[in-house]
């Protein structure tokens, strides 16, 4: 009797540490998952290059494993060459999605990897390089992602402009054109133009941040384009909800892109860039990715007007 009873506990324990184990394979610490700080500085002339940066961020090219979430979707991501965007990108493609992204064309090198990461899988891929701050090529934009993708019922509008001034008297009328036309007039003329083609169902998406609840001192103009964004994103929900077409917006925290290495922090944020956070590092792009994909799939039907916060811990919402 005594025996049995020891058995039956040894084979207990036994099995406690196989679910333990097992489970501690499927674990992964998110402290130390990816690289923290001290950064070593670094700066490349705007807009960057993400394979130039060290380290070179993660962008999911190896992670990310989809499951047909977005299958026969058809994705249009702006500044869909590097960091959050290439992100989103990647993500859409390995759920199924088709995808045409939006560059620089001095984005070139890291645009050429993103394409081939698409039709890797099997999708169709577009690259269409072009400077947003125009509205002819915003609309040109559209019509193209359109023809080339045989339609377009997911918008990421992605592309953004940040430049860290530390003081409103260095930002120059030109400066503060560009983030306004970048962040701003962009993500107006590019929904304009693809509107009359979002059918029911259909998915558009925003780039806020932190910098909307809780404006860095050196960040004036970029700031309030963010803040505008959330205002944007809630506005349409509204106009758009009857009509089926579900707007929202992701607000991250410090990740780790070229926008950063490229003016967007001074060399003395850089080096401990994300370390205020909890888990004392910067996001890194591919894990904001199964936001996109959340809120671009049928399954997140019910969220429109949203913000979905990343931050690591810090900032809101
Ligand atoms: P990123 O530099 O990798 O991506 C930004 C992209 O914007 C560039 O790749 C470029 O293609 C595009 N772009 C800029 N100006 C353009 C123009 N005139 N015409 C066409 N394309 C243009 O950096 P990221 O951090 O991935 O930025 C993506 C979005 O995320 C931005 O809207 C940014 O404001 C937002 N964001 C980033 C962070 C962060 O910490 N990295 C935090 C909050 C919000
Ligand atoms: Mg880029």
């Amino acid at each position: 009797m005594e025996d049995n009873k020891m058995n039956r506990r040894e084979a207990i324990d036994k099995l406690a540490h196989i679910i333990t184990s097992e489970d501690h394979n499927h674990l992964e610490d998110p402290t130390t998952k990816h690289p923290k700080p001290p950064f070593n500085k670094q700066f490349q002339p705007f807009p960057g290059l993400a394979g130039k940066m060290e380290p070179v961020p993660d962008h999911g090219e190896t992670s990310y494993v989809g499951s047909g979430r977005l299958k026969g979707r058809k994705a249009l991501v702006t500044g869909g060459d590097s960091g959050i965007g290439r992100a989103a990108a990647i993500a859409f493609a390995r759920e199924g999605a088709d995808v045409a992204i939006n560059y620089l064309p001095e984005e070139e090198e890291d645009a050429k990897e993103v394409i081939k990461l698409i039709e890797d899988e099997g999708r169709i891929a577009a690259a269409i390089p072009g400077d947003i701050r125009d509205e002819s090529f915003c609309q040109k934009l559209v019509s193209e992602a359109v023809s080339r993708l045989g339609g377009i019922d997911i918008l990421v509008n992605n592309a953004g402009h940040q430049k860290s001034n530390e003081s409103i008297l260095d930002i120059s009328t030109e400066a503060f054109d560009r983030t306004m036309k970048t962040n701003i007039y962009a993500p107006f003329w590019i929904i304009k133009a693809a509107l009359p083609y979002l059918k029911p169902g259909s998915s558009i998406i925003g780039l806020s941040s932190v910098q909307a609840y809780d404006p860095s001192a050196d960040l004036y103009d970029y700031a309030q384009t963010k803040a505008a964004t959330t205002s944007y994103v809630k506005s349409l929900a509204k106009q758009l909800g009857p009509k089926g077409i579900r707007v929202n917006g992701v607000a991250p925290g410090p990740v780790w892109t070229a926008l950063e290495v490229s003016g967007g922090q001074t060399q003395e944020n850089l080096v401990k860039f994300g370390e205020d956070t909890p888990l004392g590092r910067p996001g890194q792009p591919a894990e904001l990715a199964s936001i996109f994909v959340q809120l671009a799939d049928n399954s997140g039907s019910f969220a429109t007007g949203q913000i979905y916060g990343s931050a690591g811990g810090s900032g809101q919402p």
